[in-house]
């Protein structure tokens, strides 16, 4: 399987150069040049195997310069019982007729981005093997929040690799900050800074592009990777648990093999439904994949008129993950519903760096519609979905699959046999759950992790229990433009 470019269809590189350099020099996005089709027999199969070999299956159909034992290696070290709270890595719960959720939460931080940023550190790894060896591996992350501390966790003292991360100051949970500020490892650094998750995409984007940078770093035997789902190395693993949970409904007899299931997903960089989009091409019986947005629904008007426009009021909501407004990975939707046509891309990605906007053709809106429907959530809307998803069904949710959860409730599939993307525990977001559930959240974030845990007489999940007695190594606060004269002098680079 080879790789190419959004930017630039006539690239070729194997799927260790697409994972360890994270974007290609043209600006565009790492993409397979193909999709490997997978018959009805070999999705079978899958019902009668773990959450391992289901990984192993699907990734070796992507990662052809590895070998067998380095995806088993990955896999195997990524999801264990250590690393995920349970078994199956990725359940399945019925919350009523016809409504699954996928609990993707299960990890060490608590968040969906662990499925992906556990297992890949070990990728970048042997990646970096095989493409330069004797290069140390620079990470920058930018992140809403959930991003930060999963990448920070999976990479921390891996050898060979420093990380760095940068996070909206104002733009991201006290919990999520909380978690970030008290991060242990070796190789690890962590800021705040002063604009929101674009501006911290944008000018990490940059510094990650820079050809001066990228020659002193080169000099000092030094290169940078991604952890952010530009990454192909992020979106892969995110397929798997498509199939996983295709192959459980099967399994528990919810469903007949053959049967078309929707998938809802919360969504923000897009990277999350489009591995459900790649795992629907791939040959997994999907009728439409639901895209929820939060009141910064660029997304659903996108879906529903064709047009991308980000000159828009830009809000902060209690669904801080999904606040965005260039959601990143509809680049690589874009090149797929252009028939790979790189010049029509770079054209459009153009129009968005410099108008703000671009809109696409009647056709290609017909296409992605095919398959596409969208909704968004207000503020009210998520609490409401919370409250009634706790009093109705008597399943606790987060903020950001409460959006979902709504967007469902809204759309015109309520009632067909829909799987949810259930992307955060909600003790992540205790406050927000809190008065949502109508109690009173006058209380500090720590305070409020334990009145919900005995109100719903659930367990705090361990990763966030004794927060308050960690030591906060990161407090730093950068303006935007010290971003990459920080980064050469934490890397001693002159
Ligand atoms: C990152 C994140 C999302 C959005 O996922 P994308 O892949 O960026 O669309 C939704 N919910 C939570 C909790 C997240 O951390």
């Amino acid at each position: 399987m080879e790789y190419t470019s959004t930017r630039n269809s006539n690239l070729r590189v194997s799927s260790a150069y697409a994972i360890r350099n994270g974007i290609s020099s043209d600006g565009g996005l790492f993409v397979p040049t193909t999709l490997p089709k997978l018959s009805d027999e070999q999705i079978k199969s899958f019902a009668d195997m773990s959450y391992r070999e289901r990984a192993i299956n699907i990734l070796s159909l992507f990662l052809t310069d590895f070998t067998k034992d380095e995806i088993e290696f990955a896999v195997n070290n990524a999801y264990t019982t250590e690393n995920f709270i349970s078994e199956e890595i990725a359940p399945i719960q019925k919350i009523s007729n016809n409504r699954y959720v996928l609990e993707l939460f299960g990890g060490p931080t608590c968040a969906f981005k662990d499925m992906a940023l556990q297992i890949l550190p070990y990728l970048m790894k042997i990646s970096s093997e095989k493409v330069d060896s004797d290069k140390e591996i620079v990470i920058l992350t930018a992140t809403s929040g959930d991003t930060g501390k999963a990448a920070l966790e999976g990479f921390k003292n891996v050898d060979g690799t420093k990380i760095f991360v940068f996070y909206p100051d104002t733009g991201v949970s006290v919990m999520q900050k909380l978690q970030m500020a008290t991060q242990d490892g070796n190789n690890v650094q962590v800021y705040g800074i002063t604009g929101n998750f674009d501006d911290a995409q944008t000018s990490v984007k940059k510094v990650f592009t820079d050809n001066s940078v990228k020659t002193m770093l080169n000099e000092n035997g030094k290169s940078f990777s991604s952890a952010n789902s530009i990454n192909w190395g992020r979106l892969l693993p995110q397929i798997v648990y498509y199939f996983s949970a295709y192959s459980d409904l099967v399994k528990s007899g919810e469903i007949e093999f053959g049967e078309k299931i929707n998938v809802d997903v919360p969504t923000g960089n897009f990277g999350n439904i489009l591995a459900a989009y790649y795992a629907f091409k791939m040959g997994l019986p999907i009728k439409k994949l639901l895209c929820a947005s939060n009141k910064n629904n660029i997304l659903t008007d996108f879906i529903k008129s064709g047009i991308y426009d980000k000159n828009r009021p830009f809000y902060t909501t209690k669904s801080p993950s999904m606040d965005i407004l260039i959601s990143s990975n509809l680049e690589r939707l874009l090149f797929e519903l252009y028939n790979h046509d790189d010049e029509k891309v770079k054209n459009l990605m153009e129009s968005l760096n410099k108008d703000g906007k671009y809109e696409i053709e009647k056709e290609i809106l017909d296409r992605l519609d095919e398959v596409f429907d969208a909704e968004y959530a207000t503020e009210d809307e998520m609490a409401q979905a919370i409250s009634d998803t706790y009093r109705e069904d008597g399943y606790l949710i987060d903020t950001h699959t409460a959006v979902a959860i709504k967007c469902l409730t809204k759309s015109k599939l309520l009632g067909e046999k829909t799987v949810i993307a259930s992307t955060a525990s909600p003790f992540k977001f205790p406050k927000s759950v809190l008065s949502a559930l109508g109690e009173d959240a006058d209380l500090s974030d720590l305070e409020a992790l334990d009145k919900l845990s005995e109100i719903s007489k659930l367990e705090i999940p361990k990763p966030l229990q004794n927060l308050d007695t960690k030591q906060v190594r990161f407090n730093k606060v950068l303006e935007i433009s010290a971003i990459k004269d920080k980064i050469l002098e934490d890397l001693e680079i002159k």
